[in-house]
């Protein structure tokens, strides 16, 4: 197949619905139906660097023709070596693997700190900040985004469709990243000081070293920067003056389903700031973040990145990982529930009483209508309760259970970024389901509606 082909420009800023590519085993659930709806994947650096083959083949053949992006993940350098070594019996203390892999391609800076010295990067390590190994840091992380899957690809199956481009002097521009993102570190209400000046240098680097692409600053911040407004506004002006092209933010452990009226309020307040310097994007948001941008409250807002099942806030330090369990996202909260408590919220709502009050006020996406038959309570219990025992004895849902439960997330996620509703229009739908549900699900599963309701009145 030819595709059409983009020379020496950055390609197409693509629409505001982003997905984070997980592992290769969320790749059932991107069928077709699925993808349409999605705009475009951000692929972590590290899952990038150990399985290159595996995400390659899926940009190249999953996602044809789907913009996708790479988050360099320079901040795990930065963090205590626990969290990027390897926690299994015989390999516990050495460096994970895809970390590893990492090290090696982002040189000798990175590399002598955690290799070499046994310990994280710090800001002397960038000192000066105009030196050649900063500027080779910057540019190996760059490099690394930019060529790796087609690098990869030209190795393989495609190597004569990329000589045959090359004969034409046609370049491949089409198979490379829609945005570079900046080497960049966390930053916290102690440690701003020390990193903020560090980021927006290497901001500045980034922009020299590729003139011709897109530069996207990725700010990661930790939830107390936004109850300080002098931290926040002098992010803000570090930021104004390197003028990024793009911003990502990623506000730790950020859960708009969890977080505080007063947390969201001085959330809507720093986006609002981060906006009126550039493009940007929430990298684990949920509904609240999407409707901010879909119904233009904040212009400028221009994507949402979420993750296949679980990734609508994360935890900058990765943490183990927890039980799996099955949650089935009940559309007029926009929040994922234990079946079991969904099953009790759809009773209430009346949504099981037929299948087709079901299609016509829970959900009728491809998923739902495979499941979904004649008797709507026991084609939930069959779709989305099925659990099997797992070795250690305790129930894990069935595969086919997760799948269910993902694939109607992925459908219902689709829907929300294509439906332009005000805020106020929100705001009201917010406040009906709370009524109509109050009496069913707690306060901790329920609390966010009145939470969204309420900061909507202020914007
Ligand atoms: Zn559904």
């Amino acid at each position: 197949m030819m595709r059409t082909l983009i020379t020496n420009t950055a390609p197409e800023l693509p629409g505001n619905h982003w997905v984070r590519y997980g592992t290769s085993m969320d790749q059932a659930l991107y069928e077709p139906s699925i993808l349409d709806g999605v705009d475009a994947f951000v692929i972590n650096a590290s899952s990038l660097a150990h399985t290159p083959t595996s995400i390659s083949k899926f940009v190249d053949q999953g996602l044809s023709r789907k913009a996708y992006c790479v988050d360099p993940q320079t901040h795990a350098f930065q963090h205590d070596l626990s969290h990027i070594q390897s926690r299994a019996k015989t390999t516990s203390g050495q460096l994970k693997k895809s970390i590893a892999k990492l090290v090696e391609k982002y040189g000798y800076l990175i590399a002598k700190a955690i290799v070499e010295d046994s310990r994280p990067v710090t800001p002397d390590d960038f000192a000066p900040l105009d030196s050649s190994e900063v500027k080779e840091f910057t540019r190996k992380v760059l490099e690394f985004q930019e060529k790796c899957i087609e690098d990869e690809l030209r190795r393989g199956e495609r190597k004569k469709y990329y000589d045959y481009l090359e004969k034409k002097d046609a370049g491949s521009a089409e198979l490379r990243p829609f945005l570079l993102t900046a080497p960049y570190f966390y930053l916290t209400s102690k440690t701003l000081a020390a990193w903020l000046p560090i980021n927006c240098e290497l901001v500045g680097v980034a922009k020299k070293l590729k003139k011709g692409s897109r530069i996207a600053a990725q700010i990661v911040i930790s939830k107390d920067i936004l109850e300080h407004s002098d931290s926040t506004n002098r992010i803000l002006e570090h930021y104004k003056a390197v003028q990024p092209d793009l911003i990502h933010l990623w506000v730790d452990s950020f859960d708009e389903q969890e977080v505080s009226q007063e947390q969201l309020e001085s959330y809507c307040e720093f986006v609002t700031g981060l906006c009126s310097l550039a493009r940007t994007t929430n990298l684990y948001g949920g509904f609240f973040t999407t409707m901010l941008s879909t119904s233009g409250k904040i212009p400028n807002l221009a994507a949402v990145c979420h993750g296949p099942e679980y990734g609508e806030s994360r935890p900058v330090k990765p943490v183990g990982g927890g039980i799996p369990s099955a949650k089935y996202y009940l559309r007029p909260i926009h929040r994922r529930l234990l079946v079991r408590d969904a099953l009790r919220a759809l009773r209430a709502l009346g949504y099981l009483e037929t299948t087709e009050r079901y299609f016509a006020e829970a959900c009728k996406c491809g998923e739902c209508k495979s499941i979904f038959s004649a008797d709507p309570e026991s084609d939930f219990e069959e779709g989305f309760t099925r659990t099997e025992p797992s070795e250690s004895g305790r129930e894990f849902p069935t595969l086919a259970t997760r799948r269910h439960c993902g694939k109607h997330y992925l459908h219902a996620k689709n829907e929300e970024f294509r439906t332009e509703k005000s805020a106020e229009i929100v705001a009201m739908e917010l406040e009906e389901a709370y009524a109509r549900l109050k009496k069913t699900l707690s306060y901790d599963e329920l609390g966010h509606c009145e939470v969204w309701k309420n900061t909507i009145a202020l914007l």
